[in-house]
Protein backbone atom coordinates (compact mmCIF):
# COMPACT_ATOMS: atom_id res chain seq x y z
CA UNK A 1 0.00 0.00 0.00
CA UNK A 2 1.16 4.18 -0.97
CA UNK A 3 2.05 5.65 2.09
CA UNK A 4 0.04 9.05 1.90
CA UNK A 5 2.64 11.85 0.87
CA UNK A 6 3.58 14.90 3.43
CA UNK A 7 1.59 17.47 4.13
CA UNK A 8 4.43 19.90 2.72
CA UNK A 9 4.47 18.10 -0.38
CA UNK A 10 1.32 19.06 -1.10
CA UNK A 11 1.52 22.20 -0.08
CA UNK A 12 4.98 23.53 -1.86
CA UNK A 13 5.54 27.40 0.03
CA UNK A 14 2.81 28.26 2.60
CA UNK A 15 2.68 31.28 4.44
CA UNK A 16 2.79 29.57 7.50
CA UNK A 17 5.94 27.29 6.43
CA UNK A 18 7.32 30.53 5.21
CA UNK A 19 6.72 32.02 8.86
CA UNK A 20 7.89 28.71 10.35
CA UNK A 21 11.25 29.06 8.28
CA UNK A 22 12.09 32.20 9.54
CA UNK A 23 11.38 31.42 13.28
CA UNK A 24 13.76 28.90 12.39
CA UNK A 25 16.59 30.96 10.98
CA UNK A 26 16.26 33.32 13.65
CA UNK A 27 16.24 30.87 16.47
CA UNK A 28 19.20 29.36 14.93
CA UNK A 29 21.31 32.80 14.57
CA UNK A 30 20.24 33.31 18.58
CA UNK A 31 22.06 30.34 19.15
CA UNK A 32 25.33 31.30 17.33
CA UNK A 33 24.96 34.67 18.42
CA UNK A 34 24.36 33.91 22.41
CA UNK A 35 26.79 30.73 22.51
CA UNK A 36 29.92 32.16 22.81
CA UNK A 37 28.74 34.26 26.35
CA UNK A 38 28.19 30.86 27.15
CA UNK A 39 31.45 29.51 26.45
CA UNK A 40 33.46 32.13 27.80
CA UNK A 41 31.66 31.94 31.23
CA UNK A 42 32.64 28.36 31.34
CA UNK A 43 36.74 29.19 31.90
CA UNK A 44 35.74 32.32 33.83
CA UNK A 45 34.38 30.05 36.18
CA UNK A 46 37.30 27.82 36.14
CA UNK A 47 39.74 30.79 36.95
CA UNK A 48 38.31 31.29 40.43
CA UNK A 49 40.47 28.74 41.67
CA UNK A 50 43.31 29.90 39.83
CA UNK A 51 42.96 33.35 41.34
CA UNK A 52 42.28 31.96 44.84
CA UNK A 53 45.27 29.83 44.49
CA UNK A 54 47.59 33.14 44.30
CA UNK A 55 46.37 34.03 47.76
CA UNK A 56 47.63 31.10 49.01
CA UNK A 57 51.58 31.10 50.53
CA UNK A 58 53.14 30.17 46.83
CA UNK A 59 55.23 27.63 48.79
CA UNK A 60 52.38 25.59 49.17
CA UNK A 61 52.00 24.54 45.01
CA UNK A 62 55.14 23.52 45.35
CA UNK A 63 55.29 21.27 48.59
CA UNK A 64 52.31 19.42 46.73
CA UNK A 65 54.01 18.86 43.19
CA UNK A 66 57.14 17.28 45.04
CA UNK A 67 57.79 13.72 44.96
CA UNK A 68 57.70 12.95 48.31
CA UNK A 69 56.49 15.08 51.95
CA UNK A 70 59.64 16.13 52.80
CA UNK A 71 59.83 19.75 53.79
CA UNK A 72 60.09 22.12 51.49
CA UNK A 73 63.46 23.21 50.84
CA UNK A 74 66.29 24.24 48.01
CA UNK A 75 67.42 21.14 48.36
CA UNK A 76 64.44 19.27 47.71
CA UNK A 77 63.68 21.48 44.88
CA UNK A 78 66.69 20.50 43.16
CA UNK A 79 66.33 17.10 41.73
CA UNK A 80 62.28 18.06 40.12
CA UNK A 81 62.47 15.74 36.97
CA UNK A 82 59.45 17.53 35.52
CA UNK A 83 61.40 20.62 33.77
CA UNK A 84 58.27 22.41 33.86
CA UNK A 85 57.75 22.32 37.24
CA UNK A 86 61.27 23.49 37.73
CA UNK A 87 60.85 27.32 38.71
CA UNK A 88 62.05 30.29 36.50
CA UNK A 89 64.43 32.46 37.64
CA UNK A 90 61.57 35.32 38.16
CA UNK A 91 59.47 33.26 40.25
CA UNK A 92 61.92 31.15 41.98
CA UNK A 93 62.61 33.87 44.96
CA UNK A 94 58.87 33.13 45.43
CA UNK A 95 58.98 29.37 45.13
CA UNK A 96 61.42 28.91 48.13
CA UNK A 97 60.45 29.72 51.42
CA UNK A 98 62.28 32.60 52.86
CA UNK A 99 64.72 31.80 55.31
CA UNK A 100 64.45 33.04 58.97
CA UNK A 101 65.07 37.26 59.55
CA UNK A 102 65.60 36.07 63.48
CA UNK A 103 68.79 35.93 63.54
CA UNK A 104 70.55 33.03 65.78
CA UNK A 105 71.53 34.39 69.05
CA UNK A 106 75.36 34.37 69.36
CA UNK A 107 76.34 31.87 72.23
CA UNK A 108 80.24 31.08 71.82
CA UNK A 109 82.40 29.62 74.70
CA UNK A 110 86.15 31.00 73.79
CA UNK A 111 88.55 28.27 75.58
CA UNK A 112 91.83 29.48 77.18
CA UNK A 113 94.46 27.27 77.14
CA UNK A 114 98.62 27.54 77.92
CA UNK A 115 100.17 24.03 77.99
CA UNK A 116 99.78 21.12 76.11
CA UNK A 117 102.36 18.87 78.39
CA UNK A 118 102.79 16.33 80.48
CA UNK A 119 103.20 18.36 83.75
CA UNK A 120 106.33 16.51 85.32
CA UNK A 121 106.59 17.86 88.66
CA UNK A 122 103.69 17.41 90.91
CA UNK A 123 104.39 20.77 92.95
CA UNK A 124 104.38 22.61 89.62
CA UNK A 125 100.61 23.88 90.76
CA UNK A 126 100.62 26.85 88.49
CA UNK A 127 101.77 25.10 85.13
CA UNK A 128 99.23 21.98 86.56
CA UNK A 129 96.16 23.96 86.77
CA UNK A 130 96.88 25.71 82.94
CA UNK A 131 97.86 22.08 81.47
CA UNK A 132 96.20 19.72 79.73
CA UNK A 133 97.72 16.38 78.54
CA UNK A 134 98.57 15.98 74.96
CA UNK A 135 96.07 13.18 75.36
CA UNK A 136 93.42 14.80 77.27
CA UNK A 137 93.73 17.74 74.90
CA UNK A 138 93.14 15.39 71.60
CA UNK A 139 90.12 13.57 73.56
CA UNK A 140 88.49 16.94 73.95
CA UNK A 141 88.75 17.80 70.51
CA UNK A 142 87.37 14.53 69.78
CA UNK A 143 84.17 15.57 72.10
CA UNK A 144 83.75 18.71 70.95
CA UNK A 145 83.56 17.77 67.30
CA UNK A 146 81.39 13.96 68.12
CA UNK A 147 78.60 16.49 70.03
CA UNK A 148 78.39 19.33 66.83
CA UNK A 149 80.49 21.94 67.87
CA UNK A 150 82.58 24.00 65.17
CA UNK A 151 85.84 25.73 65.56
CA UNK A 152 86.11 29.44 64.65
CA UNK A 153 89.03 32.27 65.22
CA UNK A 154 88.50 35.79 67.17
CA UNK A 155 88.11 37.26 63.79
CA UNK A 156 84.94 35.21 63.00
CA UNK A 157 83.73 35.94 66.57
CA UNK A 158 84.44 39.64 65.89
CA UNK A 159 82.42 39.60 62.59
CA UNK A 160 79.78 37.85 64.28
CA UNK A 161 79.62 40.80 66.57
CA UNK A 162 79.53 43.45 64.01
CA UNK A 163 76.90 40.83 62.22
CA UNK A 164 78.88 40.99 59.23
CA UNK A 165 78.68 36.94 58.72
CA UNK A 166 77.01 34.60 60.97
CA UNK A 167 78.83 31.76 63.07
CA UNK A 168 78.48 28.25 62.42
CA UNK A 169 76.17 26.22 64.23
CA UNK A 170 77.31 25.41 67.81
CA UNK A 171 80.75 27.90 67.50
CA UNK A 172 83.58 27.20 69.57
CA UNK A 173 86.90 29.46 69.75
CA UNK A 174 89.85 27.83 71.46
CA UNK A 175 92.65 30.18 72.73
CA UNK A 176 96.38 29.80 73.38
CA UNK A 177 98.30 32.19 75.77
CA UNK A 178 101.90 33.14 75.90
CA UNK A 179 103.40 31.87 73.11
CA UNK A 180 104.52 28.40 74.45
CA UNK A 181 106.58 25.51 72.64
CA UNK A 182 103.81 23.00 73.37
CA UNK A 183 101.99 25.20 70.68
CA UNK A 184 103.92 24.51 67.83
CA UNK A 185 105.02 20.45 68.82
CA UNK A 186 101.89 19.23 70.07
CA UNK A 187 99.34 21.23 69.34
CA UNK A 188 99.90 22.35 65.78
CA UNK A 189 99.81 18.73 64.14
CA UNK A 190 96.43 17.94 65.86
CA UNK A 191 95.22 21.33 64.50
CA UNK A 192 96.17 19.89 61.00
CA UNK A 193 94.52 16.42 61.83
CA UNK A 194 91.34 17.71 62.69
CA UNK A 195 90.96 20.85 60.55
CA UNK A 196 90.86 23.17 63.85
CA UNK A 197 91.38 26.86 63.41
CA UNK A 198 92.99 28.04 66.93
CA UNK A 199 94.35 31.99 67.92
CA UNK A 200 97.80 32.26 69.81
CA UNK A 201 98.48 35.10 71.76
CA UNK A 202 102.12 35.70 71.84
CA UNK A 203 104.47 37.70 73.83
CA UNK A 204 107.04 39.38 71.17
CA UNK A 205 109.82 39.36 74.81
CA UNK A 206 108.99 35.98 75.58
CA UNK A 207 109.71 34.50 71.65
CA UNK A 208 113.23 32.34 71.31
CA UNK A 209 112.85 31.95 75.06
CA UNK A 210 113.19 28.47 76.97
CA UNK A 211 109.94 26.77 76.47
CA UNK A 212 108.64 29.09 73.97
CA UNK A 213 108.07 29.43 70.34
CA UNK A 214 111.16 30.30 68.57
CA UNK A 215 110.34 33.28 65.50
CA UNK A 216 110.75 31.15 63.10
CA UNK A 217 107.69 28.42 64.77
CA UNK A 218 105.52 31.30 65.13
CA UNK A 219 105.89 32.63 61.43
CA UNK A 220 105.20 29.23 60.19
CA UNK A 221 102.22 28.76 62.05
CA UNK A 222 100.92 32.53 61.61
CA UNK A 223 100.94 31.54 57.58
CA UNK A 224 100.10 28.29 58.19
CA UNK A 225 95.70 29.08 57.86
CA UNK A 226 95.21 27.32 61.40
CA UNK A 227 96.31 29.70 63.64
CA UNK A 228 95.15 33.56 64.02
CA UNK A 229 97.96 35.02 65.64
CA UNK A 230 97.11 37.97 68.60
CA UNK A 231 99.28 39.78 70.88
CA UNK A 232 99.42 39.35 74.53
CA UNK A 233 101.40 42.84 74.82
CA UNK A 234 105.15 43.06 75.07
CA UNK A 235 106.42 41.82 78.29
CA UNK A 236 103.66 40.26 79.65
CA UNK A 237 102.79 42.52 82.47
CA UNK A 238 100.20 43.12 84.61
CA UNK A 239 98.77 46.82 83.06
CA UNK A 240 96.69 47.37 85.94
CA UNK A 241 99.70 48.64 87.63
CA UNK A 242 101.14 50.34 85.11
CA UNK A 243 100.72 53.88 83.80
CA UNK A 244 98.22 54.05 80.86
CA UNK A 245 101.09 55.58 79.16
CA UNK A 246 103.05 52.35 79.80
CA UNK A 247 100.20 50.18 79.24
CA UNK A 248 99.61 51.82 76.04
CA UNK A 249 103.13 51.29 74.74
CA UNK A 250 102.93 47.64 76.21
CA UNK A 251 99.49 47.44 73.53
CA UNK A 252 100.86 49.41 70.64
CA UNK A 253 104.35 48.39 70.37
CA UNK A 254 103.60 44.56 70.73
CA UNK A 255 101.07 44.88 67.59
CA UNK A 256 103.62 46.08 65.44
CA UNK A 257 106.57 44.16 66.42
CA UNK A 258 104.79 41.09 65.56
CA UNK A 259 103.13 42.25 62.65
CA UNK A 260 107.00 42.98 61.98
CA UNK A 261 108.22 39.79 62.82
CA UNK A 262 105.56 37.38 61.42
CA UNK A 263 104.36 39.61 58.75
CA UNK A 264 101.22 39.02 59.58
CA UNK A 265 98.49 41.35 60.46
CA UNK A 266 97.22 41.24 64.45
CA UNK A 267 93.95 42.67 64.97
CA UNK A 268 93.15 40.32 68.51
CA UNK A 269 94.85 41.32 71.51
CA UNK A 270 95.01 39.64 75.06
CA UNK A 271 95.21 41.16 78.69
CA UNK A 272 98.01 39.45 80.18
CA UNK A 273 96.61 37.67 83.59
CA UNK A 274 93.09 38.98 82.43
CA UNK A 275 93.62 42.16 84.02
CA UNK A 276 92.86 45.86 82.64
CA UNK A 277 91.78 48.82 84.18
CA UNK A 278 88.91 50.90 83.14
CA UNK A 279 90.89 52.42 80.56
CA UNK A 280 92.36 49.99 78.78
CA UNK A 281 89.46 48.40 76.40
CA UNK A 282 89.63 52.29 74.56
CA UNK A 283 93.49 52.08 74.17
CA UNK A 284 93.57 48.56 72.95
CA UNK A 285 90.97 49.93 70.42
CA UNK A 286 92.57 53.25 69.51
CA UNK A 287 95.96 50.88 69.18
CA UNK A 288 93.92 49.68 66.01
CA UNK A 289 92.88 45.93 67.27
CA UNK A 290 89.04 45.27 66.61
CA UNK A 291 88.83 42.89 70.02
CA UNK A 292 90.19 41.37 72.86
CA UNK A 293 89.58 38.75 75.38
CA UNK A 294 89.87 38.47 79.34
CA UNK A 295 89.24 35.98 81.71
CA UNK A 296 86.03 37.28 82.66
CA UNK A 297 84.22 33.56 83.00
CA UNK A 298 81.24 33.16 80.76
CA UNK A 299 80.77 32.73 77.17
CA UNK A 300 80.50 35.44 74.52
CA UNK A 301 76.67 36.67 73.25
CA UNK A 302 75.34 39.56 71.30
CA UNK A 303 75.61 42.17 74.23
CA UNK A 304 79.32 41.18 75.21
CA UNK A 305 81.89 43.94 74.26
CA UNK A 306 84.06 43.34 71.74
CA UNK A 307 86.83 44.25 74.03
CA UNK A 308 86.25 42.94 76.53
CA UNK A 309 85.61 39.07 75.22
CA UNK A 310 85.36 36.22 78.11
CA UNK A 311 86.71 33.07 78.50
CA UNK A 312 86.59 29.58 79.94
CA UNK A 313 89.81 27.54 81.48
CA UNK A 314 88.10 24.30 80.90
CA UNK A 315 91.36 22.41 82.50
CA UNK A 316 91.24 18.61 81.91
CA UNK A 317 87.47 18.27 82.04
CA UNK A 318 86.44 15.78 78.76
CA UNK A 319 84.00 13.72 77.80
CA UNK A 320 80.09 14.17 79.11
CA UNK A 321 81.45 16.40 81.89
CA UNK A 322 83.06 18.75 79.31
CA UNK A 323 79.62 19.19 77.64
CA UNK A 324 77.55 19.65 80.76
CA UNK A 325 80.02 22.39 81.87
CA UNK A 326 79.67 24.12 78.54
CA UNK A 327 75.75 23.33 78.52
CA UNK A 328 75.68 25.41 81.77
CA UNK A 329 76.38 28.14 80.28
CA UNK A 330 72.79 29.39 79.09
ZN1 LIG B 1 99.60 35.15 79.62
Amino acid sequence: MKQPKPAHSRFPISPLWLFALAFSTCLLIGVAFFAPPLRLSQPHSISRPVSLGNEIPTSAPRIAAQPSPTPLSPIVLAPVSDPSSIPTPSDAPDSVPEPSKEPIPIHVPILLYHYVREVVHSRDIARYEMNATPAIFEDQLKTLIGDGYHFVTMAQVEAALKGLAPLPEKPIALTFDDGIVDVYTTVFPLLKRYQIPITAYLVPALLNHKQYLTTAMAKELAHSGWVEIGSHTSHHLKLNTLSDAKATAEIVDSKATLETLLDVGVSTFAYPFGLYSVNHPKIVQDAGYSNAVTMIWTVTRDSTDPYLLPRLNIGEKTGQKLLGFLKGFK
